[in-house]
């Protein structure tokens, strides 16, 4: 058995900093593994759990679910991975495995959704973590640890409804938000073949944009520009938490467009467009098991490399501060 204590670090209370925390390791189930956390991503939402945004967390909380590291112990009904093996795992830890939704292999829309996420009991700003086997994901060997990290969570966000709504060639995909989120879409559109306009409110965002694989840049303040793309887009990918301006971007739509929402913006906008262009407004929350799978080999033949910044994992704080302030370009790992 796995006796030392386990070091994470933890919000003790809505809102705080997260302060070291040792706690006996969780027991592992029939069918978990323990994982020795090396990389830990920090993400948009690990900051919405430590503020209470969902009213679900229950405290002293650590964050963190943009995990890679190394499985140390099995469960004994865990198959197809073993001790040393190098793994990533992602928001999702576990899944009921019984409601409508996991019966479907659409895992992420789980009905009890709380449980499964991966930082219940604890998440991966710590020294290990549990999940259920069946989420855990080999990783390709050449991919560079700080990089899978950060497709276990914001990859598969981008590249799921990019997937599901069958992008590729034909498909004019506009990307609004040129940040963790947005600078991965961009790549992955990008290599589905699909012509990829950027978004965003910070011309200096133009040059790396056009880097990342898009074919243009648009400045979302500059609506002359924005008019000039009416009726332009199959589908736009919203990355940005605020600051959109509605009714300018529905008109980029085609009739029957589709707007798919991935973070949490505030929507305010007419219906007369959504009802006479028959436009649909849709969320996009993480991706199944199998699109995860997928996601991880397109992302390595394709060489998908978010930018990422690393720091120690006693950084966590100046990490999720700079996250909090959007100052990271474009994502942080955290380093054990
Ligand atoms: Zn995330
Ligand atoms: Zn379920």
């Amino acid at each position: 058995m796995c006796a030392a204590k386990v070091l994470g670090y933890a919000a003790r209370a809505v809102g705080q900093p997260l302060e070291p925390f040792e706690y006996a390791p969780p027991d592992l189930g029939e069918h978990d593994v323990r994982v020795s956390v090396t990389h830990c991503g920090v993400c948009h939402t690990d900051l919405h759990a430590i503020d209470n945004y969902y009213g679900v967390v229950k405290y002293p909380f650590v964050p963190g679910h943009e995990i890679v590291g190394h499985v140390s112990e099995s469960g004994p009904a865990v198959s197809g991975l073993k001790e040393g093996d190098r793994v990533g795992i992602g928001w999702l830890g576990r899944s009921c495995g019984t409601c409508e939704w996991c019966l479907k292999g659409e895992e992420q829309l789980c009905m009890d959704i709380v449980p499964s996420g991966t930082w219940v009991p604890y998440g991966g700003f710590s020294t290990s973590v549990l999940a259920d086997h069946r989420f855990v994901y080999p990783l390709p060997s050449a991919m560079p640890p700080q990089i899978a990290a950060v497709l276990m969570c914001a990859g598969v966000t981008v590249y799921s409804p990019l997937r599901a709504h069958a992008a590729g060639p034909a498909l004019k995909v506009g990307v609004v938000g040129v940040g963790g989120l947005g600078h991965l879409a961009i790549q992955f559109a990008h290599a589905l073949g699909c012509e990829v306009t950027a978004i965003s409110s910070s011309p200096k965002k133009k040059e790396d944009a056009l880097a990342f694989g898009a074919d243009r840049f648009i400045d979302s303040n500059d609506l002359a520009a924005l008019r000039e793309i009416d009726y332009a887009f199959d589908m736009l990918m919203c990355t940005s938490s605020g600051g959109v301006g509605w009714e300018a971007l529905l008109m980029t739509l085609k009739k029957r467009g589709k707007l798919i929402l991935l973070g949490f913006p505030d929507v305010s906008l007419n219906s007369t467009d959504l009802v006479v262009h028959e436009l649909s407004i849709t969320g996009s929350f993480l991706g199944n098991r199998a699109t995860m799978r997928e996601m991880l080999t397109f992302a390595h033949d394709h060489e998908i490399a978010p930018q990422v910044e690393q720091m120690p994992m006693t950084k966590v704080n100046e990490a999720l501060q700079r996250v909090r302030e959007n100052k990271a370009r474009y994502r942080i790992v955290l380093v054990n």
